[in-house]
């Protein structure tokens, strides 16, 4: 299987030469030149394998040139005792027609653990394949969850080092907690005094800057990313789709022959975009329902073709769906386009220009054959929550609220009633002040600090806290550096002494 870029002009590649080049080299971002197809015979193979088989044989297909017992070792490791669920992605049905798809139980408590506890393992191989002695050199900046999955993921593993920039002020308590108090000795944290968008732009500028770019490759370095622009990150989230269509089959909630809908809470739309390939792939899926908070820019985009970022920005109880620029969405429009790389260009060209850019009528009709879209501002969230934990007794975060809000919506203006999955993007316990907002008002909330509160919700709700977030208060501070915006060069430059 060969790789190429959305923007055409980076030839083709194989899957660990994209995985270890993160964007593609035009700017655009690396997929599959054709996409495997299982036949319903194959499908029905699939049927009972657990976890760990079912990505083998996935990822086998997608990432042909890893050494199939090697990738099959780094999947062991990946997805073992490290999360807290044997079944690793666990699937709630909570009636005839409503599951939700766990993705939480990985060590930060959130879905970006599914690909970040592989992709050191993915990234580093890709590397030795190519007799790259270099050290890697992750650099992220965070709104909070990739942040804490990436340090997870790379912590201690040799010939790498990452570097988290995190907005002091914009990130949740347990967030920030979770982050500072990070072991292994190639971790580093920093807070970045401003907000999530300084951030960004102060990796970005690293990562463009031709004179230190020099200086790494002298000192025998290199910059990646672990952000969802690299194929590695995607790649790993398409399984966990097909597990959730072998455990509604079993549950007996999907007959032969039956589609399915899936509900995504989405921000970057890496998520969503897995269950696309699923579905190229022969996953029997009706609609994908990409949900948003009140930033709703695809909302509008699925409903109008128009993509349209100039528009205010909110902070939301969702916080790791705050975006208004979905990068992964390039992937999307190298589909609607027919694969037309100079198509791609244009749009994304529009994008950066004028800030929104206009499908055509055909590509629009491509798009709402299989998307369907909306959102739900921060009171329906909240109401969305409760309904949920006082119709099912199942507590859900502000994230996943979301999505069931938006599905809600769908059934009212479609009328369809197939089975549905819902997934759980983050545990509830780690967003815990939307959800006590939820349930028991503003005020109570005021009442207790997050780590109170994380007590408090496992008291009324039965529930134990997830491992990742027990005794946090008491885990000592090991990163407590913070920076002006323009200091995060000097800061990369001082960690790697360069
Ligand atoms: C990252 C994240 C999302 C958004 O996922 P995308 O792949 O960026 O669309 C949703 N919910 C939670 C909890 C997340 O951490």
């Amino acid at each position: 299987m060969k790789y190429v870029s959305t923007r055409g002009q980076a030839g083709t590649v194989t899957s660990a030469q994209a995985i270890l080049g993160g964007l593609a080299p035009d700017g655009g971002l690396f997929l599959p030149a054709t996409f495997p197809h299982y036949t319903p015979e194959e499908m029905a193979g699939l049927f009972d394998l657990d976890y760990r088989a079912l990505a083998r044989q996935i990822l086998g297909l997608y990432l042909p040139d890893y050494d199939p017992a090697a990738l099959g070792g780094f999947i062991a490791k990946a997805y073992g005792n490290n999360f807290a669920a044997p079944e690793i992605t666990p699937l709630a049905v909570v009636d005839d027609h409503l599951s939700f798809l766990e993705l939480w139980h990985g060590p930060t408590c959130a879905f970006k653990d599914l690909a970040l506890q592989l992709l050191p393992y993915l990234l580093t191989a890709a590397s030795r394949q190519f007799g790259i002695n270099k050290e890697i050199v992750l650099l992220v900046a965070t709104s909070g969850d990739t942040g804490k999955a990436a340090l997870a993921g790379f912590q201690d593993v040799p010939g790498t080092k990452v570097i988290v920039f995190y907005p002091e002020e914009g990130v949740s308590a347990i967030q920030k907690r979770q982050m500072v108090t990070q072991e292994g000795a190639n971790t580093y944290v920093v807070g970045v005094r401003g907000n999530f968008d300084q951030a960004q732009a102060g990796v970005k500028a690293i990562f463009a800057d031709g004179r230190l770019r020099e200086t790494m490759e002298a000192a025998g370095k290199s910059f990646s990313s672990a952000n969802s622009i690299n194929w590695g990150r995607l790649v790993p989230q398409i399984v966990y789709y097909f597990k959730a269509w072998a455990d509604l089959r079993k549950a007996k909630r999907l007959a032969m022959g039956e589609t399915f809908n899936v509900v995504v809470p989405t921000g970057n739309f890496g998520n969503i975009l897995a269950a696309y390939y699923g579905k190229k792939m022969g996953l029997p899926l009706h609609k994908l329902i990409c949900a948003s908070n009140a930033n709703n820019v695809l909302t509008d985009f699925i409903r109008t073709g128009e993509y349209n970022r100039n528009r205010p920005f909110y902070q939301t109880s969702s916080p790791s769906m705050d975006i208004l620029v979905s990068s992964n969405l390039e992937r999307l429009l190298y589909e609607l386009t027919g694969e037309d790389p100079a198509a791609v260009c244009a749009l994304i060209e529009q994008l950066r220009t004028r800030g929104s850019y206009r499908l055509a009528t055909e590509q629009l009709n491509r798009l709402q054959e299989t998307f369907w879209g909306g959102f739900a501002d921060e009171e329906e969230t909240m109401a969305a929550l409760k309904e949920v934990y006082t119709k099912y007794k199942y507590l859900i975060d502000p994230h996943t609220a979301v999505g069931y809000k938006v599905y809600a919506d769908y059934v009212e203006a479609t009328g369809d009633r197939r089975p549905a999955v819902i997934a759980a993007t983050a545990s509830p316990f780690k967003f815990n002040t939307g959800v006590a907002r939820a349930l028991f008002g503003a005020e109570a909330v005021a009442a207790k600090d997050e780590f109170a509160w994380l007590a408090e919700l496992s008291r009324v709700t039965g529930q134990p806290v997830p491992r990742g977030l027990q005794g946090l208060e008491e885990k000592p501070v090991l990163h407590d550096r913070t920076i002006a915006p323009a200091e995060m060069e000097a800061a990369v430059r001082e960690i790697l002494g360069l």
